[in-house]
């Protein structure tokens, strides 16, 4: 695969465009390379395709943003050599914000000659978004992982290319609303005679209808079948996130790029590990005596036990911290937060005769304990 270009230079922009420049630049593109003026060129395809991605990411103040910081890496969390499965670009959703109408806003003032949205005829859109979900393990969102998905993706029928009629035939232009996909009533209001258009029932404003049905897809223009999609989870992903994979959506409308996936993120609670934001919390049973003379202990982290050097002396509830044992930031690079420990002292709930002995002649040594009525 060749070397992505830059967001701004396929758009033609500078860094600091606004909104308006950057739908400016990509309308252009877009009327320029549409498939529907270059039918059958693969260049222009691709052309529109690469401005199509462009405009997706810098149009999205969330993804424009991690383009800035990490270029296209923001969106191939798998670095160079994860190509394979993915077509096209994939990123994080933090939490909602629909990028689905930014391509309808636009080709709908291209082609559709400032009809009305929710409209008929030529007007290219990008396909909706589709949503799944997928669980993991608590250690799999600390270190990120790589889930293999099976969705049910819609595609545009190869035998009769989505229009869903039989080969060899083609749909016919709809009688009842001559082809405008609107139907136009008069009704009688309070304000007198209103004049009110609305999509025609005949052929749901497409403005075509199919006479023989295509055998392959029955008329619906589209197939389905289950594909198995890999989902790079980055690391640091939080419950409930989602992870944006391009190209598995619903398919678009008249040339429109397809629409993305939405994998939402389950992540299991852990046993041990309680998770804020990159920091991580958990204790640590030591004995009374570990406490009182210290010793080197193990500490169980998600990166595995590490050795620890207990104070004297060490009180119950204290906590300390062991830095970068966190969590993986996912806006920071590299940054990974600290993991909290904290000492519960164990006291013990059963001692026989001669520890009990030992504990007490101890405790005279010292002049006994804060607290103790005297008898
Ligand atoms: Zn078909
Ligand atoms: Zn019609």
């Amino acid at each position: 695969m060749a070397e992505k270009r830059d967001y701004y230079e396929v758009l033609g922009v500078g860094r600091d465009a606004d909104e308006a420049a950057l739908k400016k630049a990509y309308r252009s593109l877009a009327k320029k390379y549409h498939p529907d003026t270059h039918p059958n060129d693969k260049e222009a395809e691709e052309k529109f395709k690469e401005a199509s991605e462009a405009y997706a990411v810098l149009s999205d103040p969330e993804k424009r943003k991690a383009y800035d910081q990490f270029g296209h890496a923001a969106f191939e969390q798998g670095g160079a050599g994860a190509g394979g499965g993915f077509s096209g670009f994939s990123g994080f959703d933090f939490g909602g914000g629909f990028t689905g109408d930014i391509f309808g806003d636009i080709f709908g003032d291209l082609f559709g000659g400032g009809r009305s949205r929710g409209g008929t005829a030529s007007q290219a859109r990008q396909g909706a978004s589709v949503r799944t979900s997928v669980r993991i393990t608590f250690e799999e969102s600390v270190f990120g992982t790589e889930k293999e998905i099976s969705v049910n993706t819609k595609d545009i029928c190869e035998r009769c290319h989505g229009t869903g009629a039989k080969e060899g035939t083609s749909p016919v232009k709809c009688g009842q609303c001559g082809g405008s996909g609107q139907v136009v009533r008069d009704t009688q209001s309070i304000f007198g005679m209103m004049r009110q258009a609305s999509v025609c029932p005949s052929c749901n404003g497409k403005g075509t209808v199919v006479k023989d049905r295509c055998s392959s897809c029955r008329g619906t223009g589209y197939t389905s079948s289950r594909k198995l999609v890999k989902v790079k989870i980055p690391a640091g992903i939080s419950n409930g996130q989602s992870v944006r994979v391009s190209g598995y959506g619903e398919p678009g409308e008249n040339g429109g790029p397809k629409g993305d996936l939405l994998v939402e993120v389950y992540v299991a609670q852990s046993p041990v590990f309680t998770r804020e934001d990159t920091d991580l919390f958990s204790t640590c049973e030591i004995s009374v005596a570990q406490a009182a003379l210290g010793d080197t202990i193990r500490i169980r982290t998600v990166d595995g036990e590490v050795e620890y050097e207990l104070k004297a002396g060490t009180q119950p509830g204290t906590r300390i911290r062991l830095r970068g044992k966190g969590v993986p930031s996912l806006r920071e690079r590299g940054y990974r937060g600290d993991h909290y420990v904290t000492f519960m002292v164990r006291i013990p709930e059963r001692m026989n005769d001669k520890q009990k002995k030992a504990m007490k002649a101890f405790d005279e040594t010292i002049g006994g304990t804060v607290g103790r009525i005297k008898k």
